[in-house]
C-alpha cells in the first residue's frame, strides 16, 4: 500500500480530478461530494509520533480537518472533533477512523457563532479527553461573492465570527489549561497574500488569522506553547462546493497551479502533524504553505 513515505511523483500522486459541476446548501456534506475526498483513510500512516497527546481539531469532520483528525489518531493522540448539526454522517465517518486507530475518538457538534460555543467546546474537549495539550484551529467559512456592494453585512460578520473571532476565543479559553509543550496550529491559506476579488472577506481573515497566529506566537512561546500556521492551497473540500468557489469553476478546480490539480486533504494532514509533533520543537511563528508550488512571502 502507497502511503505518505512513498516515493512518488507529486504531479500524478493523485488524480487530476475533473470534477462535475456541483453545488450544495449549507456547508455541505463530503460524503455527496463527485468524487468524495481523500481524507487518507487508506494510506495514512502512523509512527507515534503524537503518542499520549490529547488533541482538539476544530472543524474535523470533513476535509482538512478530517484528514488531520484522522493523522493525529494514528500517530496516537486521543481526538475530539467539533463540527456542525447537519455534518454529523461525516463527522460521525472521522470518528469511526479515529477509534479504529486505537484511541479515543470524541465528536463535540455546535456552532461557533453562537455566543459561548467556543469556551464551550474546549471545556467539553478537556473534560472527554481528560487534559488537552493540542489544537488545530480548522473551521472555516468561505462564501463568494462577486460585487461588494452586493456583499451581506451578516456575510460580512459571520465569515469574521467563524475564522477570527472563534480562533481567538478557543485560544483564550484554552491556555489557561495548556501545559508547557502544547501546541496549536491555526489555518490560513493562499489568500492571506493572494486576495480573490470574489471574496474579499475571506480572504481579509485568513490575513488576520496569519498575523493573528504569530502575534500569539511570539506571546505563548513564554509558556512553552508553540503556535504555527498551515496555508493550504486549492484542496477539494466541501467547501467549495457549497458556494466556496462558482459552480462553473469546479471541474477545473486547483488545474492552473503548477502541479496541475487541486490537493487532496490527505496532503494537508502532515503539515498539522509537524507543527503539533515535538520534531518541530524550534518552529514557532511559522507558516507553512502547502499550495502545490505558488510563490509566497
Ligand atoms: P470543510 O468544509 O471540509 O471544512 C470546514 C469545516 O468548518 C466544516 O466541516 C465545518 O464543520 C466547519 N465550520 C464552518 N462554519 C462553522 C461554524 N459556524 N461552526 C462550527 N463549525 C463550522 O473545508 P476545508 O477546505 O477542509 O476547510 C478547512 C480550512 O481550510 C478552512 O479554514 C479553510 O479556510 C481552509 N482552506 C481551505 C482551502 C481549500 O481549498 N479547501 C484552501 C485554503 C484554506
Ligand atoms: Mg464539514
Amino acid at each position: 500500500m502507497n502511503d505518505q513515505y512513498t516515493f512518488d511523483d507529486p504531479r500524478t500522486r493523485y488524480p487530476a480530478i475533473d470534477p462535475p459541476e456541483q453545488q450544495q446548501g449549507g456547508t455541505g456534506l463530503q460524503s455527496e461530494m463527485d468524487p468524495v475526498p481523500d481524507l487518507g483513510e487508506s494510506t495514512y500512516r502512523g509512527t507515534g509520533r503524537l503518542q499520549g497527546r490529547k488533541a482538539l481539531v476544530v472543524g474535523g469532520d470533513s476535509g482538512i480537518g478530517g484528514a488531520t483528525a484522522i493523522a493525529f489518531a494514528r500517530e496516537g493522540a486521543d481526538v475530539a472533533i467539533s463540527y456542525l448539526g447537519p455534518e454529523e454522517s461525516d463527522a460521525q465517518h472521522v470518528l469511526e477512523q479515529i477509534e479504529a486507530a486505537g484511541v479515543t475518538g470524541v465528536g463535540i457538534q455546535g456552532d461557533l457563532t453562537d455566543g459561548g460555543f467556543p469556551e464551550q467546546l474546549v471545556e467539553r474537549a478537556r473534560t472527554a479527553l481528560g487534559g488537552l495539550d493540542a489544537l488545530a484551529i480548522i473551521a472555516g467559512k468561505q462564501v463568494t461573492s462577486k460585487d461588494l456592494t452586493q456583499l451581506p453585512d451578516e456575510q460580512f460578520v459571520e465569515t469574521f465570527e467563524t475564522n477570527v473571532f472563534a480562533l481567538l476565543r478557543i485560544v483564550k479559553a484554552a491556555v489557561p489549561h495548556l501545559p508547557p509543550g502544547s501546541t496549536i496550529v491555526t489555518t490560513a491559506s493562499l489568500e492571506t497574500w493572494q486576495a480573490s476579488p470574489e471574496r474579499i472577506d475571506y480572504a481579509s481573515t485568513k490575513g488576520a488569522i496569519n498575523t493573528l497566529s504569530k502575534g500569539i506566537a511570539q506571546q505563548l512561546a513564554e509558556k512553552g506553547i508553540r503556535v504555527n500556521t498551515v496555508a493550504p492551497g486549492p484542496t477539494w473540500t466541501a467547501l467549495q462546493v457549497s458556494g466556496g468557489i462558482p459552480a462553473d469553476e469546479i471541474p477545473e478546480y486547483g488545474q492552473d497551479g503548477p502541479l496541475g490539480r487541486a490537493a487532496q486533504p490527505a496532503e494537508l494532514a502532515p503539515a498539522y502533524v509537524f507543527f503539533t509533533s515535538a520534531e518541530s520543537s524550534y518552529v514557532v511563528g511559522a507558516t507553512l504553505s502547502v499550495n502545490g508550488g505558488v510563490p509566497t512571502p
